[in-house]
């Protein structure tokens, strides 16, 4: 399946994949899913078997100089990506990759203020590394683990960009207080039944003085922060107390 993209969306996803099946999958429902059906972001998942060679469709071949597994092939991948963006496709190509860039959420932000994506889920070992420099593919990763393909990482990539798209969440001040923006996590979130199995909820949050619950919600985001992820701070703060 090749979902086709509206040429009018502002923000477009072209993946290049050999399981385009997979997509929109998760991206078509809830918030991402609402705003795709409106037009208000585009994706086109493309197959890359589209470009496999001879009777069989091959994209794949062993590694050279020996070793384990299978590596996608650079013509076939340079054919697939040189059909999905031609020249002068203003949006950036990223390549899902363990070896890559950790994404972090200033990376989402500026790409999501772009025109959009090409992203090519690599399979089996890898690609081959000619096709990273042939085509300028920025290696992206999710994170330190190995996933066996990169459509999962692809379709983290892609939430976490259509949903600070203009009018895809529902309020946008949901997208600025909350981890990772202003370097900090973000502070617990408390919701009815006032008391649950022994647990309240911190009286400050119920008591209305709006300057008490904002310094409440500041220190928390402060302590978590230290606790868990010091590394977000900076390395003064790691050493303090
Ligand atoms: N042999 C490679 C791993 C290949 S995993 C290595 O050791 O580096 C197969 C594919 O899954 C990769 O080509 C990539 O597209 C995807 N993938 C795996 N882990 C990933 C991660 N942490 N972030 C992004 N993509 C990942």
């Amino acid at each position: 399946m090749t979902t086709a993209i509206p040429a009018s969306a502002p923000w477009r996803a072209t993946i290049l994949t050999l399981y385009p099946e997979m997509f929109p999958g998760p991206l078509g429902l809830s918030l991402s899913g609402e705003a795709l059906a409106r037009g208000a972001w585009g994706l086109e998942a493309r197959n890359i078997r589209e470009h496999g060679l001879g009777r069989h469709r091959s994209v794949d071949d062993t590694p050279a100089g020996g070793g384990a597994g299978m590596v996608l092939r650079c013509d076939v991948l340079g054919a697939a990506i040189d059909a999905a963006a031609p020249a002068g496709d203003p949006r950036p190509r990223l390549l899902m990759s363990p070896r890559g860039r950790p994404l972090t959420q200033a990376r989402v932000r500026a790409l999501a203020r772009g025109p959009g994506l090409l992203v090519v889920c690599g399979r089996f070992e890898g690609v081959d590394e000619r096709v990273i420099a042939g085509r300028d593919l920025e290696e992206v990763s999710i994170g330190d683990y190995v996933l066996s393909g990169g459509e999962i990482a692809a379709m983290v990539l892609v939430d976490a960009c259509v949903r600070l798209l203009p009018g895809v969440m529902g309020k946008e001040a949901s997208g600025v207080e909350e981890s990772f923006e202003g370097g900090r996590l973000e502070y617990p979130h408390y919701t009815r039944p006032r008391a649950w199995e022994g647990q309240a909820i911190p009286e400050v949050l119920t008591g209305g003085n709006h300057a008490a619950i904002a310094r409440w919600r500041a220190a928390e985001s402060l302590r978590l922060t230290r606790e868990r992820r010091p590394d977000l701070l900076g390395p003064d703060a790691r050493t303090s107390p």
